[in-house]
């Protein structure tokens, strides 16, 4: 594909598919210079989702791609546990080493000794969860992936019995947009693309709900900012003054819903004023919010991840989800919900993943306890043997984990062995006893599905690996081959599974998929929008979901939406309640090396209101210190009035040497898991905030 640039140079335009952690997945083209080397990353105009935007820190992917800092050989390690001293050492003897390594650790605990730990670093289908077909035919430890998505899609599919709703691209057609618990023009670019599209066509109107005035929340014609934690309160309100007004769909309860009645009486109590006392959003502007929805017939809403990350989150995203089910507002264009669309893709795993080897009776450790299973609980240990080897690609827990102490801890350990295969030298590769050198996206195949959006997509290297980098399934296979593991996806190029994988789950085949450059895999409208049912035996939505079904924690949970007050709260020694948003340029540590991005987010910050800064005697660039009862950390204050009273923001996963003290923002964070399926509540910390003992501005 070529096109004439405004200086009438010919650019090699190649097509690819961005494979960061974003609901996006957005349809790219890379400027190819040569065969080593890209330029800029536009969007793929043709795309109906992305329409020929994508983000700034995509766009200049070449500073990531061609970092000086990549990773460009194995490495061994030479001196003590994470003292960074490393020697580099052939690909045969690294591979050798990590065989020999899992193969002790197996013999002497057992195979579940060894846990292949890895997560979202690439969202590509084959190079993401192709480490499980190893897992699965060596018998290593299972991984519930609790960390990012557990707690949003339990909330969601407790009430819809689905992980789909509305087509995004729906929201073009509404009247009023919803985004609530995300800063979508940080870390969703085209749902603001659409928000715009409708403003345009529509004059819609935009309600944002963020407890942070972000710059989505600037946009908003109405924004309401609950404590973290209150989102639960703050929609059965709304819910409340639905039924009160008249704005509930009385035919549309009765035929696509459960325990309606029920609901209503239950609301009752749940007034605006009484949501003020809990979220700390006037009754006023509740009231405000619920005629707004009640009298659009075309609303939207975009539920993000953020407010279901605390430990009632996935309470709140269901009472979220309930709004539409009360007016309706599934029924019409432009109208319903959305919080991911992961369940539309329905692709055959079984080469990728080797499903069919998968063995009963493993265990399955849960990713966001890394820091209690490296150091020994036993309940975490789900009563096996202890962890003796860790194979890690994709995910820097050192950094990401919550608990970062006890993830230190554990890291720490002398007889752990660590490999890490990465694109650069993190926090969690400093640990490592072998690194491994990865690709990036542009220089591997891989098959890309959506958790945002509609269209399944493939992509071709674009450019030569640098150095001597492996992709993830190439090192799988090496290593299975080691093993003496045995799976026809083993014997397969990256092409060749791919192709087999698209084949077995009905779509084109790879030449056609390529071709295309994406396939839709949206369901009818009626589908979507659940017009011919939820997706539950009777087709009704739950009001009162069976929480026990959906993980062993459901116990506990309310039977009706609620505010249910089990949040890290506010006390005298912890008056602030933080929450850790993604920074703009910074995509979990991704990024988090690149010139473009730093120059742009500096610092660790921690943002605060003046009020709040005030009496403790805090100024815009003073250094501070903030603990909760996990630990400590210090970096430099940003008085903003934009937050919420009695909430502190921490923007971004900077790598610990970024603090003053060296410690992470996660050293803050409880791996309390979040009913009813776990996950970390990266929103839900109580912590108190002081002026560092050394004064004067950060350096
Ligand atoms: S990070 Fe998200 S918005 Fe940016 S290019 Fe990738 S998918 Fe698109």
């Amino acid at each position: 594909m070529s096109s004439l640039s405004a200086n009438e140079v010919i650019l090699d335009l190649q097509p690819s598919v961005c494979p960061h952690d974003c609901p996006s997945a957005c349809s790219l083209e890379v400027e190819r210079i040569d065969e080593n080397t890209i330029g800029r990353i536009h969007g793929a105009k043709g795309n109906s989702y992305t329409q020929g935007v994508i983000c700034a820190k995509v766009a200049r992917y070449a500073e990531r791609a061609h970092h000086p800092d990549r990773l460009t050989t194995p490495l061994k390690r030479a001196g003590a546990k994470g003292g960074g001293e490393f020697v580099p050492i052939g690909w045969d003897q690294a591979l050798d080493e990590v065989a020999r390594q899992l193969d002790c650790v197996a013999a002497r605990h057992g195979p579940e000794g060894v846990w292949p730990y890895y997560y979202a670093g690439t969202m590509g289908q084959l190079q993401r969860d192709g480490i499980n077909r190893l897992r699965h035919v060596m018998g290593y430890s299972g991984q519930e992936k609790t960390i990012c998505t557990a707690p949003a899609y339990a909330g969601w599919s407790a009430g819809t019995g689905a992980c789909w709703g509305a087509d995004p691209r729906e929201m073009c057609n509404s009247d009023l947009i919803v985004i609530w618990g995300c800063n979508a023009a940080a870390t969703q670019v085209n749902v603001m693309t659409l928000v715009a599209q409708a403003r345009k066509r529509r004059s819609a109107r935009l309600i944002v709900v963020d407890p942070d005035l972000t710059p989505t929340a600037q946009k908003a014609d109405l924004h309401l900012q609950p404590l973290p934690g209150t989102d639960g309160a703050l929609a059965c309100a709304v819910m409340h003054q639905l039924f009160r007004k008249g704005y509930a769909d009385r035919d549309y309860l009765a035929r696509y819903t459960d325990n309606s009645q029920e609901l209503e009486s239950h609301l009752a109590t749940r007034t605006p004023s009484w949501a003020e006392g809990i979220s700390g959003v006037p009754a006023a502007k509740i009231e405000a919010f619920a005629e707004l929805y009640g009298q659009t017939r075309r609303s939207f809403i975009r539920l993000g991840l953020g407010f279901s990350r605390s430990r009632n989150g996935a309470s709140n995203v269901h009472a979220v989800s309930c709004l539409p089910a009360v007016t309706g507002a599934w029924q019409v264009q432009g109208g319903g919900a959305l919080l991911g669309s992961s369940a539309l893709f329905n692709l055959d795993k079984r080469l990728i993943e080797g499903l069919d080897a998968q063995r009963t009776g493993i265990r399955m450790l849960d990713m966001s306890r890394i820091g209690a299973i490296l150091c020994g609980s036993a309940d975490d240990l789900c009563g096996g043997p202890e962890v003796g080897a860790l194979l890690i690609q994709n995910t820097n827990p050192m950094a990401v984990a919550p608990d970062l102490n006890s993830v230190r801890r554990g890291f720490a350990r002398e007889d752990l062995f660590v490999c890490v295969h990465e694109q650069f030298m993190t926090e969690t590769a400093q640990m490592a006893d072998i690194v491994l050198p990865a690709t990036c996206f542009l220089e591997h195949a891989d098959l890309y599905q959506s958790y945002g959006q509609v269209h399944l997509q493939v992509a071709r290297p674009v450019i030569a690996p640098p150095g001597e980098c492996r992709s993830n399934h190439r090192v799988i296979c090496d290593l299975a081959a080691r093993l003496g593991a045995d799976h026809p996806g083993f014997a397969m190029s990256e092409e060749e599974i791919i192709d087999a994988t698209l084949r077995s789950s009905g779509y084109p085949d790879l030449e056609a998929m390529a071709g295309a450059r994406w396939h839709d895999c949206s369901k009818s409208f009626d589908e979507m929008n659940f017009l011919t049912g939820f997706n539950w035996p009777d087709g009704r939505f739950r009001f009162a979901p069976d929480w026990n079904s959906l993980g062993r924690l459901g116990g506990a949970m309310p039977r009706l939406p609620d505010h249910w007050n089990v949040i890290d709260g506010a006390s005298r020694e912890f008056p602030f309640r933080m929450i850790t948003p993604p920074a703009r340029t910074f995509l979990n540590t991704s990024f988090s090396e690149t010139p473009g991005s730093l120059e742009k987010e500096r610092k660790p910050r921690v943002r605060m209101h003046p009020q709040d800064a005030l009496p403790l005697g805090i100024e815009h660039g003073s250094r501070v210190a903030v603990g909760s009862r996990s630990g400590e950390v210090m970096l430099e204050a940003s008085l903003f009035a934009g937050l919420a009273r009695g909430v502190i923001a921490v923007e971004g996963v900077w790598p610990g040497t970024a603090f003053d003290n060296g410690q992470g923002i996660n050293t803050l964070i409880s791996a309390d898991p979040i009913a009813p399926a776990g996950g970390a509540g990266f929103h839900d910390t109580a912590v108190w905030v002081k002026p560092a003992a050394t004064s004067g501005p950060c350096g």
